[in-house]
Parts: structure tokens; sequence; C-alpha cells
């Protein structure tokens, strides 16, 4: 399976974690080959079935991220993202249904060009934004690009294994060299 920064932050924000820096450049994980589809299948619980069209998921990527990094910066986002992420959540509705284990979400609408499955990141953007006790944050490791949402205020890390230890060691070298050029 193709190698996604996965963080199990939900399907808007591990898909616009798709666009990664790797060694100070800009890397797309969706543009390697199959990697769309490797993308919905490691996250095929939470999407509608049916065949998501490369082009259709990176397209929603690129304005889901907009969105999204736009919120963690506190700046004006692109018209055109956040038309593509409206005008794809409402091509699709919920629906609960009931099963003998308790209610699910099913999903309405068209079925072409994967619209459910684009949908259903769709709402989840905006579902992330409309809620009050998630923060969208970027990580504060300035060679990182990843987000993630802040349900507790206190986090600053993508993923504080990785990210966190790597500016403590770069502060550390920092002062390390200041200490020997003074
Ligand atoms: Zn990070």
């Amino acid at each position: 399976m193709a190698d996604f920064a996965l963080l199990g932050e939900g399907l808007a924000l591990d898909l616009a974690n798709t666009l990664v820096r790797e060694h100070g450049a800009a890397v797309d994980l969706l543009a390697r080959r199959g990697a769309a589809a490797a993308w919905c299948a490691a996250h095929a619980d939470a999407l509608p079935g049916g065949r998501v069209p490369a082009a259709g998921l990176a397209a929603l990527r690129d304005a889901v991220h907009e969105t999204l990094d736009a919120a963690a910066r506190r700046r004006r986002p692109d018209a055109a993202a956040l038309a593509l992420v409206d005008a794809s959540a409402a091509a699709v509705r919920p629906k609960l249904r009931a099963t003998p284990h308790g209610p699910v979400v099913a999903w309405t609408g068209p079925r072409a060009g994967g619209a459910r499955a684009l949908g259903a990141i769709a709402r989840d953007a905006q579902a992330v934004l409309a809620d009050p006790h998630a923060e969208v944050r970027a990580c504060a490791n300035p060679d990182c690009v990843l987000l993630f949402v802040a349900r507790d205020g206190r986090r600053r890390f993508c993923t504080t294994a990785i990210c966190s230890n790597r500016v403590r060691q770069a502060r550390h070298r920092a002062r390390h060299r200041a200490g020997t050029s003074a």
C-alpha cells in the first residue's frame, strides 16, 4: 500500500494531508500510481462504495486542503475551493438507516464519478469547520505541512513522536551553534 501520512484525523484532514513535504520539497502522495485507490481502500469503512476516479479525488483534495489550510492559518481561502467543497457536499445527503446493530449513515445521491464518496469527504470538511470544539491547526514543526484537528487546545504537532522530537533536536542544535559561535 502507498505510504500515506495517515493520521486518523478523519476523511477531510487525512485527504488534505496527502500533500506533504519531504526533504523540503512539496510532494503529492496521490500522484503515485494506484495511490488514489489505496487511499480510498484505507478509508473504506467511512467511504460510501463505488469507484472514485483519481482525478476527482485529487481535485477535491486540492479544494479541501486549501479550505482547511486557510482555516489553520487564519487567512482568506480561495473562493473556487470553497465552491467545490460546497458543491460536492450538496450532491449527497446522509440518511440514517436502522440495522440490528444500531443506526448507520447511508449516503444518497448520484453514484457516478464517485460522487457519494467525494460528498462524504466534503461534508466531513464542513463538519470539522462547524465544530466549535475542533480547531484546525498546522503542525508547529516548520518543516512539516500537515494539518490536524486540535480538540485539546495544547496540541501543537501532527504526531508528537516525530515532529516535536525534530523541533526539539533543531532547537538543541541551534542553541549549540549559538553557544559555540559566541
Ligand atoms: Zn508535523
